[in-house]
């Protein structure tokens, strides 16, 4: 039977935007400071999260100006996401644009904007702000396994 669902009928240039925007599941992982090691470019997550973040709701408190006030914070289009392998795996841009299902706690699957906490993908539970966090201390914060 043909599907309904937007994500699995239209690419991902076909999406309107606010089709676009309710892909995002509201985890956050993007918003998680990386640390590129300079001889092999490999990026490490780290558990800090940008200051501008909104932790309990994992919502972003600046996202109209986002790109002006944290010039490393990319604004996701279906163009660039062929650079940037260093999006969490969990991504739903990542996983469609890898031609991969939207996952069961997806709200869009779900229907419930909770169960991407519940299922501990979202960093709520975990993350620090990174102004709690002195710059040369940074390193100590790289999460291990985490992609
Ligand atoms: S990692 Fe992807 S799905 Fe999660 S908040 Fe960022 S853009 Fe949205
Ligand atoms: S500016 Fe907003 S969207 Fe960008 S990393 Fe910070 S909290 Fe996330």
């Amino acid at each position: 039977m043909k599907s309904n669902n937007f994500w699995e009928v239209k690419t991902l240039d076909q999406l309107n935007r606010d089709e676009w925007e309710s892909l995002c599941d509201g985890c956050a992982r993007c918003c998680l400071l990386k640390l590129q090691e300079d001889e092999t470019d490999l990026v490490y997550y780290t558990n800090l999260h940008c200051e501008y973040l909104d932790l309990d709701k994992c919502h972003c408190q600046e996202y109209q100006d986002r790109s002006t006030l944290v010039p490393d914070c990319v604004t996701l289009t279906a163009k660039n996401l062929e650079n940037l392998s260093w999006m969490p795996s969990t991504c739903a841009y990542r996983l469609l644009y890898e031609k991969k299902p939207l996952p069961s706690w997806h709200p869009l699957i779900s229907g419930s904007q909770e169960t991407v906490h519940d299922a501990g993908i979202s960093i709520r539970s975990f993350s620090v702000c990174e102004s709690n966090v002195e710059e040369n201390n940074r390193e100590m914060h790289i999460i291990e396994d985490f992609s």
